[in-house]
């Protein structure tokens, strides 16, 4: 098969690799519909992640080809989706609702789902089949359900939003876009997009903000106050992992308010006095993407959200190296590979 390998920093190759097998008797195989490059691959990609010949992808969507002899939910060309650590959805820290820590996860990065074909660890707990074969235009969105808008509804669950709520959201790629769309659906009354490019603010106000302020650092926080009494946001969400914006996100938040925090987190760090006296929650984390999926796939079936939008540029796998270098130069927002 044909797979996505990162050499090294901005050195994305596409080439001929071995077939997945059952390897586990949990496992499946599948053959994906779609893939996509996430914005987390852009830190190996800018060199401020090891990588080092690395098979890259981890969000994917497809039909199962093959089953192991333990699968029992699934079978030979259910259409599924999955998301970015495999779980078993029995143990304690699954049935509490957090499959992204499952005490039997396995990362999907490692073998890369930038390909035409993926081994799925823990089939039955990670895999979920959608109610038939989709509609083609279905796909993007299911895609999307099975990383960036369930990080995105994540940190939106974990920073409270709710019916009455303001809600602001820092960042403006892929995932605090979805970010927006999750606080929509779970009732946010105010939704207050940061973002400073035209495009990604259109595509927020389409998925429900209702005000965008494009100052950062101090005169971000200043005007999301100024927008909300002086108090702060209800709810956060912080979905970039830098200093700044997780600065932002914290002093942008009321006393007694919530953060959901999403963007992989790279050299933060964040001041015990400051945050003794922001009197904010803070939660966060790799999103338990698992969690939302039926309940995401259903809402896309229906046709009552379309987080597929935000892909804005499709290219064959073939042509990766091309998608990445339009993510880190901006001129896309995130890439869906054909495969
Ligand atoms: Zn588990």
């Amino acid at each position: 098969m044909r797979g996505v390998i990162m050499y090294a920093p901005g050195d994305v190759r596409v080439e001929d690799r071995p077939d997945p097998i059952i390897v586990e008797p949990t496992d499946a195989v599948i053959r994906l519909a779609a893939t996509c490059i996430c914005g987390s691959d852009l830190w190996p990609y800018r060199g401020a992640e090891p990588v080092d010949h690395t098979p890259m992808g981890h969000e994917y969507v497809g039909v199962v080809t093959e089953i192991g002899a333990a699968v029992a939910t699934l079978k030979v060309g259910d259409f599924v989706v999955g998301s970015f650590f495999t779980s078993d959805n029995t143990c304690e820290i699954c049935r509490a609702g957090y499959p992204s820590h499952c005490v039997r996860r396995t990362p999907i990065g490692r073998e890369g789902t930038q390909a035409e074909f993926a081994r799925i660890p823990n089939a039955d707990g990670t895999l979920v089949a959608t109610p038939g074969q989709p509609d083609a235009d279905l796909i993007p969105s299911l895609l999307a359900a099975s990383d960036v808008l369930g990080t995105g509804w994540f940190a939106a669950v974990a920073a409270q939003v709710g019916p009455g709520k303001t809600v602001a959201v820092v960042g403006d790629g892929a995932v605090g876009l979805c970010g927006i769309l999750a606080a929509k659906q779970l009732g946010a009354e105010r939704i207050i997009a940061m973002s400073r490019h035209a495009d990604r603010q259109a595509l927020a106000r389409r998925f429900g903000a209702t005000d965008i302020v494009e100052e950062r650092g101090q005169d971000g926080i200043a005007r999301v106050k100024e927008l909300t009494g002086g108090l702060g946001a209800h709810s956060v969400i912080e979905a970039v992992g830098t200093q700044d914006a997780m600065d932002q996100a914290i002093r942008s938040t009321r006393a007694g308010g919530h953060v959901g925090f999403v963007g992989v987190s790279h050299d933060v760090s964040i001041d015990g006095k400051g945050l003794f006296f922001s009197g904010v929650h803070l939660h966060g984390g790799p999103a338990p993407v698992r969690r939302f999926l039926p309940e995401l796939i259903q809402l896309i079936w229906d046709r009552e959200i379309d987080p597929g939008v935000v892909f804005d540029l499709t290219l064959p796998l073939e042509d990766a190296a091309e998608g990445y270098r339009a993510m880190d130069e901006r001129r896309a927002t995130k890439v869906l590979l054909t495969v």
